[in-house]
């Protein structure tokens, strides 16, 4: 069932590819569910996104069929990865657009987190 507005999930996603190799990405960090990487159109310094390894389109999905395992090693990968580059001191933005009216384009779940300059109130 689709979830997020966003269809079933479609294997041949972007996030699915590089998953699985066939696409090349700059990762950061990686444990059992999840896969950190370099956003490829950085918008700061330091633009990573988090992953879950599973099939989930959206944070909607996510929430609602992930296991609390995935779940937990999502969240961690991304407090490791901020916590391993240096950014807990000036501090950091995490960010998941779900679906149409965010502006959501990959429709495989994934969590933005942006760091290195200050992020005013409004998100980058
Ligand atoms: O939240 P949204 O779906 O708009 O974000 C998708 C992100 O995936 C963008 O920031 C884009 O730069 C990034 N991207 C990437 N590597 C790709 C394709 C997209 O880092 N090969």
């Amino acid at each position: 069932m689709a979830v997020s507005g966003l269809g079933p999930y479609d294997p041949n996603n972007i996030f699915a590819k590089i998953l699985r190799g066939e696409i090349p990405c700059n990762r950061v960090f990686e444990n059992e569910h999840a896969l950190a990487f370099r956003d490829i159109a950085p918008r700061a310094p330091m633009h990573i996104l988090v992953i879950p390894k599973g099939p989930y389109v959206s944070f909607a999905d996510f929430s609602q069929r992930a296991t609390d395992a995935e779940i937990v090693g999502l969240t961690r990968a991304i407090g490791h990865v901020a916590h391993t580059l240096g950014l807990e001191e000036a501090g950091y933005r995490v960010l998941s657009n779900m679906g149409q009216h965010a502006g959501q384009e990959v429709p495989h779940f994934h969590v933005h987190l942006f760091a290195g300059r200050p992020l005013g109130e409004m998100l980058p």
